[in-house]
């Protein structure tokens, strides 16, 4: 049995539905995002796992046991907020100690050392929270939830105050810590790089539901809707009419479609499609190539990711020929 199972979940507001019946559930070990945009209820989810929030409808199971009336202390969770929330006026040993100080837990001492070694501020041990960079602190938020071995560990936004470069290194550091501890964890993020880089699986979200859950790159390459499709990587974007019922050698489901791939799907040949070249932008191992085509006879702008070696040659203004892989063509329904 899954370790962590959400089943139809609703909370209302005001009679606006945050969450919409979500159904979900995490294995034993695995990091399970909650990718969504801002409003689409991800925080008031975790918020109802670790029972910071009631719902008004569903069940939460962890560890097979049922959680919808036990209090939050009483939860088998650790949860790190995106602010970190440490007291301000305990060291760094102090405050990954409290945890276990609540619960008179023995050789807390020995635990505090194993998780300043796990979050590496062995160092650090004895600083205060404002002697500490961001990162340094997020970390000790880490521990602390850590500390009294929970079985599940909540995350939300714990990076989104970081600067990139800290924000990038922290987030593989996170995704170490998970793995070498093995512990359940739900990641809360709006980032979807972020959400495909360190998780197992990716529930997208969207006006209190979940739309897609799977691997990072099925996600990426399958998305099964269309909101799913837009939120998660670069991908062009063309409202088109189908003609003979196909765009891009595609059947169309419908004469109106909105047709959807990735730039890196896209490839310059010695025919296909004609373009022109509009505006070249140079991304280091790859360019990005603006190009004016007519597909199915309407104008459109398509963007191509090209090796920056195949496309050194070609400038502003070159005529090309461009194909689209069609299995990574999606097609969605419009209105006519
Ligand atoms: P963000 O990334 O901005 O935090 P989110 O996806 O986490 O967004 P939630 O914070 O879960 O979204 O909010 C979901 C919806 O519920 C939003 O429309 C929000 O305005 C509403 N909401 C959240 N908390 C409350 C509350 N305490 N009272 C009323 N409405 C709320």
């Amino acid at each position: 049995m899954s370790h962590v199972v959400l089943e139809g979940i609703t909370k209302r507001y005001a009679g606006h539905h945050a969450l919409n019946g979500v159904t979900v559930s995490v294995e034993q070990g695995e990091l399970l995002a909650l990718l969504g945009p801002s409003g689409c209820g991800k925080t008031t989810l975790l918020r109802c796992v670790a029972g910071l929030t009631t719902f008004d409808g569903g069940r939460l199971r962890i560890g097979g046991t049922d959680m919808t009336g036990v209090p939050a202390r009483k939860r088998p969770i650790g949860m790190v907020f995106q602010s970190y929330a440490l007291f301000p006026n305990l060291t760094v040993r102090g405050n990954i100690a409290f945890p276990l100080t609540v619960r008179k837990e023995k050789n807390a001492q020995e635990r505090v050392e194993e998780m300043l070694e796990l979050v590496g501020l062995t160092e650090q041990g004895d600083r205060l929270p404002n002697q500490l960079s961001g990162g340094q602190q997020q970390r000790v938020a880490l521990a602390r939830a850590l500390s009294p071995r929970p079985e599940v560990l909540l995350l939300d936004e714990p990076l989104s105050a970081l600067d990139a470069q800290v924000r990038h290194r922290l987030r593989d550091e996170v995704r170490r810590i998970q793995h070498q501890v093995g512990i359940t964890t739900i990641f809360v993020t709006h980032d979807q790089a972020e959400a495909l880089a360190i998780s197992d699986r990716v529930a997208v979200m969207n006006r209190g539901e979940i739309e897609q859950c799977a691997p990072p790159a099925e996600i990426y390459s399958s998305p099964s809707t269309r909101f799913a499709a837009g939120f998660v990587g670069n991908r062009n974007a063309l409202e088109l009419d189908a003609v003979d019922g196909e765009v891009f050698d595609v059947p169309a489901p419908s004469s109106r479609v909105l047709c959807m791939f990735r730039p890196e799907d896209v490839s310059l040949s010695a025919e296909g499609t004609r373009a022109t070249v509009d505006v070249s932008v140079f991304l280091g191992a790859t360019t990005r190539l603006y190009l004016r085509a007519e597909v199915n006879g309407q104008p459109v702008t398509v963007f191509a990711d090209l090796p920056s070696r195949a496309a050194a040659a070609i400038s502003p203004g070159a005529e090309v020929f461009f194909r689209v892989d069609p299995d990574h063509v999606r097609l969605f329904p419009q209105n006519p």
